[in-house]
Formats: structure tokens, sequence, C-alpha cells
């Protein structure tokens, strides 16, 4: 029988992991050695000569939602990427598919809501394509951004300030660069993006209540790094907070406790996920972080994060040990279980 595609495998989960390493990987890795970041990192960008590089296409359905849109979220999945790696998004590209029928004015409000992000996280679009494809060739409108990030003089005071405290050789903030004792401080609610879209679109009820988080946090990170002390980051996507932890204890080699009392979980994401019996760990944002930080300055990066408009609910969750293998979840009635990385994504299409 010929071997098919499934939507699960681009899900942000355990079987797009084995996709990209089965079949895309092999191929690929060969032409990216050069990188200083390569591709084989499957970090949230690339590095080559000090050019930070992501890319990421959007595909959301409905393409306008609650708190957000494909534009919106085009411009701030890409800058999200770029900044998670300590560097400045400075230049973006758009590219567009549109599907024939697509209304104009709907086509206009979402490049006038790309425009109005962009200036927002004062990242431009200096570079762009535009292709109309036939009725049903795809879902009304998918847009691709891509873009480029450099190094600052913040992340380089970032990174003298973790080594006041422990030795470290990384240029970046890389998944691979936790060690034991570093704290995990995640910056507020997790849940809103992949629930205000699963809720609207099946009419739930809950979208009255909960709205997409999607937002750019390149200023944000640009307080974060200001503290410094930070050694990873990474914006909590499809497979949500779960995937992220697992990503970091993965790559670093080292074991992850969070702390399930702490971690802030809006009340209508809560109530969404018991009704529909998923897991609000799982679940995709587009306007957080999570972030690995050296214990002494766990506190300092914490308070900087509360004060600013993304970060008021941010919550130190857990920490890197040695003591366990993998991610584990001390959970609110006492007990512990092993957090896995999601298989496919419980909310498809959010991203
Ligand atoms: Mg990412």
């Amino acid at each position: 029988m010929v071997e098919k595609i499934k939507l699960a495998q681009g899900a942000g989960g355990q079987m797009m992991d084995k996709l990209i390493k089965d079949k895309i990987l092999k191929y690929f890795t060969k032409t990216s050695v050069s990188a200083e970041i390569p591709l084989s990192m499957l970090d949230d960008s690339a590095v080559i000569d000090d050019i930070v590089f992501s890319t990421d296409s959007h595909t959301v359905q409905p393409i306008i939602f609650p708190g957000g849109d494909l534009g919106s979220l085009a411009v701030a999945g890409t800058v999200n990427d770029i900044s998670v790696m300590g560097a400045k998004p400075i230049a973006l590209s758009a590219g567009f598919i549109i599907e024939e029928g697509l209304s104009s004015e709907t086509f206009e409000t979402i490049v006038k809501s790309m425009s109005k992000v962009a200036s927002d996280a004062d990242v431009p679009i200096v570079t762009g394509d535009t292709k109309v494809v036939e009725k049903g060739a795809i879902q009304e409108f998918m847009i691709n951004t891509s873009g480029i990030g450099k190094r600052t003089s913040l992340l380089e005071k970032n990174i003298k300030e973790v080594k006041q405290y422990r030795s470290f050789k990384q240029r970046w903030l890389l998944d691979s660069n936790l060690e034991k004792g570093d704290k995990i401080i995640l910056s507020g609610n997790i849940g809103e993006h992949g629930i205000a879209l699963m809720s609207y679109r099946e009419g739930y009820g809950f979208e009255t209540e909960i709205k997409s988080d999607v937002a750019p946090i390149n200023r944000l990170m640009e307080k974060i790094l200001s503290v410094g002390g930070v050694v990873s980051a990474k914006d909590p996507t499809r497979g949500g907070l779960a995937n992220t932890v697992n990503e970091f204890s993965e790559k670093s080699k080292i074991g992850i406790v969070l702390d399930e009392e702490v971690v802030p979980i809006p009340k209508g994401v809560r109530s969404a996920c018991d009704l529909l019996g998923i897991d609000p760990l799982e679940i995709g944002n587009e306007g957080k972080v999570v972030i690995g930080v050296v214990k002494e300055k766990a506190n300092d990066v914490l308070a900087e994060i509360k004060k600013h408009p993304l970060g008021k609910n941010a919550a130190i969750i857990g920490k890197a040990t040695d003591k366990i293998k993998g991610v584990v979840l001390k959970t609110t009635v006492g007990g512990k279980r092993n957090l896995r990385k999601p298989i496919g994504d419980p909310v498809p299409r959010i991203c």
C-alpha cells in the first residue's frame, strides 16, 4: 500500500519529529554543515555567519479568529523564533498563496494586520511573493514568513552574566544549553491560542472569554536579556509547554521537574480542556516564551518579565536536575507523572 502523509505528521509532536528525521534531515543536513547552528539541531532558527535565519508557513483555519488572524500570526511566529535565539529580528519576507475567490476585503484586512504587528515589533517586511491558485487547491489563504536576525550587545551582556555563575561556551540561546540547577520560567498563561481557535471553529462558546495570545515577544526578550543569566529560550507553539520542555530535556540531556500547581492556566482554558479531554500543557501558544536561566538570576528575570504587559502571569515553573531522566510533572494532587511529547496535536491547524 502507498504510504501517505497524515495530518498529525505536521502537528508538531512525535509524528512530525519522525517525518523530519526520516524523510527530510537525511537529504538536507549535508548542505548545512557549515552553519554554526545547522538544520540538524532543529532549534528555533539556524545561524550562519552570525545571521540568525528562520522560516514558518501559516495555515491556520479560520484565517480570522478571536484575538488575531493569519497576518498577526505569520509575523509574530517568525519574529518569535528569531528572538528566542537571543537575536534581534531585523527583517521579514512574506510569501502569499491565495485561493481564487478569497474576498479582497479579507485579504486586505490580513495584510493590514501584518503591517501593524510588524511595525509594533519594529521588524520591517522587506521582500515578498504573491501567488493565486485555483479554487480548492488550498483553503483560502496561506502565508509563509522568513526572517533574519542579528547578534546584539544585549546577548553578549546576557552571556557574560551567565558566566558569572557557571561555565558557558555557547554563543546563542539553544535548547541544548540547560544544566542541572537551571530554573525554568514561563512568561504567562498557556492554552489560550489553541483553545480560542478550537472553540471558535467548533462553536463551544469559550471564545467569548478566551482570545488568542498571539503577539511578538522580541521586546520582552530584550528586557529578559538585559537582566541576563538566560541560557535557553523557546516559544511553546505546536505541542505546547509539554513539547517545549521535552525538547529542552532531550537536547540538553538533563531531567526537568515541573510543578503543575504554578503553571498559569486560565480558568476558561482549564474548563474547555476538561470538557474536551485534552491536556492544556499540549496546546499551542503564540505569544509566550519558556526560558532556562541560571538559578542565581531566576528571581530577577522573573521580576523583569512580570513588569512587561505580556508577562504579568509569569512564573518559575520548574528546574533542571540530574536526578531524573526526561520530564516529570509534580501534579496538583501531590502525585508525579512523566510528561511526554504529545504524539500529534490535540488542536490541529492552529498556526
Ligand atoms: Mg519556535
